[in-house]
């Protein structure tokens, strides 16, 4: 007998319960990717993640043909091409990992109908994408957790699975034709900094992490400059690495460090756990705050200022270029360019989040859109009306400036704390300058709207 194993999320061959499902329940298995159609619709599949998808798609192949198999790669309807390679194969099982937006859960639907109707059953696995699956820790009165702290305290409780190895063999029968894999160096506009992909890689990113950079990560983590975070969400973005098997090698490796990560860890389910509950919140507010953003063309210029990193705030100008070279930002950055653009100019987050989407190596729908509502005040925030001041900012977490210096090079002769704030320079020192704009808002204006807008005293 044949299984097919859809893989989407989930790029890797350890721990992957539902290649070990299969494996275990049939002779001969089928790795599918298929590259959806409707994903590609939905304006998802972005140069910077197709490039890293490319990689992965890549090393899962080599990977899988080490063991004697091969990956079956096919394009355009999920559920036809699934159906169709059960069909051609002979397969009576298809598994696939649980996944929690509102696309994933009708793919799962249409799947299971459709295999049903040709005779085939399909197989949803949990703990695949996340540590501790949506639901199943819950409050008592509601079906998700709106808070961090308590579901933070359940998920610590929680039983995790032990992590699966990577299996021996996989023989894949002749029936399965391979189809094209896709060819990073042929997709264009990808940022010049963009990270490799693949399991392989991120094995390796992960050895070295815990090897090294877990220890001091409780410090360090928010300093901009040390740059001194994993950079692992790339990989469990595309699940080349299993979060249930970052959680126990993280604890593992034991200390406060470790803690810390491992607490990331938890913010990365939580979000997933919300949007589960609530799969409309990928685009509409998840509380109501009567928001009369400023409509798209009052604020154009503000966007466009924004998005190319001319905001006159050096730290903010930093971090949006960061994102446009490497396809990644710091979580600090990421924090503290959100805020600037929903809070101080007062732009409906969903600008901004679309933004992040077409670039970010590590664009994850519950991750970014969960984390710019949280910063927005429109999601799970407990003090939805707090504000970043960016100079603050900047001169707490990129205290020497190394971090605007290596991004704007327009300021790389000067030194903390003016670096930060470049518009005190008076006379012929502020000449020397004039290539860095002036601040496009002033932050108290901005503060003022803000709270005036939310009713906030
Ligand atoms: P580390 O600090 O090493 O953390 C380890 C892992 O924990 C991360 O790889 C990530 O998977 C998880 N994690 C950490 N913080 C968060 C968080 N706040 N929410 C969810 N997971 C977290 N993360 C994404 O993976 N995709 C996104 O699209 C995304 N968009 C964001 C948008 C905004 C406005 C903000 C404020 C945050 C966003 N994040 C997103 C969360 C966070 O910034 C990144 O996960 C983190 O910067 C990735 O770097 P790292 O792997 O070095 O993180």
């Amino acid at each position: 007998n044949v299984s097919v194993v859809l893989f989407t999320s989930d790029l890797r061959l350890h721990d992957h319960p539902p290649l070990r499902a299969a494996l275990d329940g049939s002779r001969q298995v089928v790795p599918l990717f298929v590259r959806d159609r409707a994903v590609a619709a939905a304006g998802f599949a972005v140069p910077n993640r197709l490039a890293f998808l490319a990689d992965c798609l890549r090393d899962l192949d080599a990977g899988l043909r080490a063991r004697g198999g091969r990956l079956v790669v096919r394009s355009g309807d999920v559920v036809d091409e699934v159906c169709r390679v059960a069909a051609e194969t002979d397969a009576d099982e298809v598994h696939m990992a649980a996944d929690v937006s509102a696309y994933a859960h009708r793919r799962e639907a249409r799947l299971r109908r459709a295999l049903e109707a040709q005779g085939c059953r399909l197989h949803v696995h949990d703990a695949v994408t996340t540590a501790v699956p949506p639901g199943a820790v819950t409050p008592a009165s509601s079906d998700h957790f709106a808070v961090f702290t308590p579901y933070f305290r359940q998920w610590s409780r929680q039983w995790l699975r032990d992590a699966l190895g990577a299996p021996r063999t996989v023989r894949v029968p002749d029936a399965a034709r391979s189809g094209e894999l896709p060819v990073r160096a042929e997709i264009s506009e990808v940022s010049p900094g963009l990270a490799s992909g693949g399991e392989s890689e991120g094995r390796k990113r992960l050895a070295a992490w815990l090897r090294g950079g877990i220890t001091a990560y409780q410090d360090r983590h928010d300093d901009l400059a040390a740059d001194a975070t994993s950079r692992l969400s790339p990989h469990l973005h595309f699940g080349t690495l299993s979060p249930v098997e970052l959680v126990h090698r993280a604890r593992g490796a034991g200390g406060p460090g470790a803690d810390a990560f491992v607490r990331q860890l938890a913010w990365r389910d939580f979000h997933r756990q919300v949007l589960a509950a609530r799969p409309d919140a990928a685009t509409a507010d998840y509380r109501t705050r009567h928001d009369r953003w400023r409509s798209e063309r009052a604020a154009r210029a503000d966007v466009e200022a924004w998005r190319e990193g001319r905001t006159g705030y050096p730290v903010v100008d930093a971090a949006m270029r960061q994102l446009r070279h490497e396809g990644w930002m710091h979580n600090r950055a990421r924090l503290l360019t959100a805020s600037f653009l929903a809070k101080t100019l007062y732009v409906d987050w969903r600008v901004g989040a679309r933004h992040f989407l077409a670039l970010l190596v590590d664009g994850d729908l519950a991750s970014n859109q969960m984390n710019w509502q949280w910063v927005a005040g429109t999601g799970t925030d407990t003090r939805p009306g707090r504000v970043l001041n960016p100079v603050g900012q900047a001169k707490r977490h990129d205290p020497d400036g190394a971090y605007v210096r290596r991004w704007v090079p327009e300021l790389a002769g000067l030194d903390a704390p003016v670096v930060h704030e470049p518009w005190k320079l008076r006379g012929p020192e502020r000449a020397a300058y004039d290539a860095y704009p002036d601040p496009i808002v002033d932050l108290s204006e901005g503060l003022a709207r803000f709270k005036r807008a939310r009713g906030y005293g």
